[in-house]
């Protein structure tokens, strides 16, 4: 029997996204928070759908907006880890990863109970240290890397890679990588961005990047019995009137 799955996630960055690149004056602060309408609207649609989703969400989201999270968890969603304030790994060392990942996995607990079982990194950047910290902190998936599209794979550690000889490619890791994808991810096509070294222009048409979209799951269904897609969502860039 044929096995498709569109998976629905949901980065719930809310004002974390910004201050992690340093745009903490009112306005991109208030872009942030309009996460929470968004949120508001879109938890609203799965349930009238019953539709479960995962909904990766820094601790600074948590703990900032600690009743609209709980109504998260009470709804029937997962909670994923995505960092304290939005710091993507490869920017930090590894202790200060595993202190953020620490701290990030704390305040999930607060709100689930329980330890995330996945992880996705801010801005889709690990470092040489995640897949192992991952491990070691019990997490049993990443949904980071492209390594394939529909397919999930084991994540390696200890790839060895340099300019000017081959990659040595490391061993396989208990750790599932559920990939996705930028042209699955609602942010580049849709969020006008202006930054001092570059422009994201979005504000992309909704129903042509959903035609793209539902092609590719198209294309998965027509060459693969079984596969799934993690569409990226952020509530407040597809909580708006149009997207909804
Ligand atoms: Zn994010």
């Amino acid at each position: 029997m044929a096995r498709h799955y569109a998976c629905l996630c949901f980065d719930f960055d809310a004002m974390s996204l910004w201050i992690a690149r340093d745009m903490t004056t009112p306005t991109p602060i208030s872009r942030g928070e309009f996460g929470v309408i968004g949120t508001d609207r879109i938890l609203r649609l799965l349930a009238k759908y019953k539709i479960r989703a995962t909904w990766f969400t820094p601790g600074h989201t948590l703990e900032t907006y600690p009743e609209i999270s709980r109504r998260i968890h009470e709804e029937g969603h997962e909670i994923a880890a995505h960092g304290y304030t939005h710091e993507p790994p490869a920017t930090v060392s590894a202790e200060q990863e595993e202190a953020i990942l620490v701290r990030a996995n704390e305040a999930i607990r607060k709100v689930t109970g329980a330890p995330a079982k996945g992880y996705r990194s801010p801005s889709w950047d690990l470092s040489p240290h995640t897949v192992d910290l991952l491990v070691k902190h019990g997490f049993l998936y990443d949904s980071s890397m492209m390594g394939d599209d529909y397919t999930p794979y084991w994540a390696r550690t200890g790839d060895v890679i340099r300019a000017g000889a081959p990659a040595k490619l490391g061993p396989r890791t208990s750790l599932v990588e559920l990939c996705p994808s930028w042209s699955w991810d609602d942010f580049p096509v849709f969020e006008y961005l202006r930054m001092p070294t570059y422009l994201q222009q979005g504000l992309r048409r909704a129903g042509d990047v959903l035609d793209n979209w539902v092609d590719d799951f198209t294309y998965m269904q027509g060459i693969l019995d079984w596969g799934v897609i993690p569409y990226t969502f952020h509530p407040q860039v597809s909580g708006r009137g149009h997207h909804m």
